[in-house]
């Protein structure tokens, strides 16, 4: 599989065109960023850490039987995806209150949830992501209804396998973001699941182990990756 060219460099990853019209490159660079992409810094390593949780996490789901764009690690800090066509929804998963809802609406971080959250947000920097329902995704043709229903049931489903993953090595998976997209007419899981899109908390400490460590200008960003990855039993370089 040939690399050829950079399609798209967004803020923390770059997409790169293969020789194969179904197949893309992605690239985690050791890059943070937060507040829309206004606030960015280097951390030697995230990328490698990122590429490997995030492909370590995803084969877990395809072996549970979500469809997911993964095909191999490129490299230590790419992956070789299925070319989707993207839907342009942010759907967040939230188990505990934490983030935007706790401001939304007044509610104390780490009140559990039950049943939890589903939430879609349009993918849009400039208008800062704003939160969508069901009505706006039809009417504004957002996506297709049939693929809304699944979508939301599938990000349920990932809900379910993802916390019993992580309560199993000691963390809380507080709230999560994905994307998906379309491939030959079939809904796929894209983008990444990495502690920069997740909010994830020791069960005994309640320590944050996830980008909220660089929001909120806390320090050990790379160790508390790198914890996430070793309870994992991920291999790191
Ligand atoms: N999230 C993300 N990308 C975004 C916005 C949110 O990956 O552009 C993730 C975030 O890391 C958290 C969840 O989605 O795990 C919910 O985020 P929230 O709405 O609370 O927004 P935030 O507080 O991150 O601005």
């Amino acid at each position: 599989m040939q690399k050829k060219y950079e399609l798209y460099r967004g803020k923390v990853k770059t997409v790169y065109i293969t020789d194969n019209p179904d197949l893309l490159i992605i690239e985690f660079r050791n890059i943070v960023s937060a507040l829309d992409g206004n606030r960015f810094e280097y951390f030697d390593r995230k990328g490698m850490i990122n590429n490997k949780l995030n492909y370590f996490v995803m084969s877990m789901l395809e072996k549970a039987g979500i469809l997911t764009h993964i095909e191999a690690l490129y490299s230590k800090n790419e992956i070789l995806v299925k070319n989707l066509d993207m839907i342009p929804l942010e759907c967040v998963i939230r188990n505990r209150a934490a983030g935007s809802l706790v401001k939304r609406f007044s509610l104390v971080e780490g009140e559990v949830l039950d049943p939890p959250i589903f939430e879609m947000f349009l993918k849009n920097d400039a208008k800062h992501d704003p939160l969508v329902n069901e009505s706006h995704c039809e009417t504004l043709n957002l996506v297709n209804v049939n693929h809304l229903s699944y979508i939301k049931s599938l990000s349920f489903k990932i809900n379910h396998l993802l916390s019993r993953l992580f309560n199993n090595i000691g963390l809380i998976l507080v709230d999560f973001k994905l994307e998906f997209g379309i491939f030959h007419g079939t809904v796929v899981l894209g983008d990444e699941f990495s502690p920069d899109s997740a909010r994830l908390w020791d069960k005994i400490t309640l320590n944050k182990m996830d980008k909220d460590i660089y929001r909120y200008g806390l320090s050990g960003l790379i160790a508390a990756y790198e914890d996430v990855a070793n309870r994992l039993g991920v291999i790191l370089d």
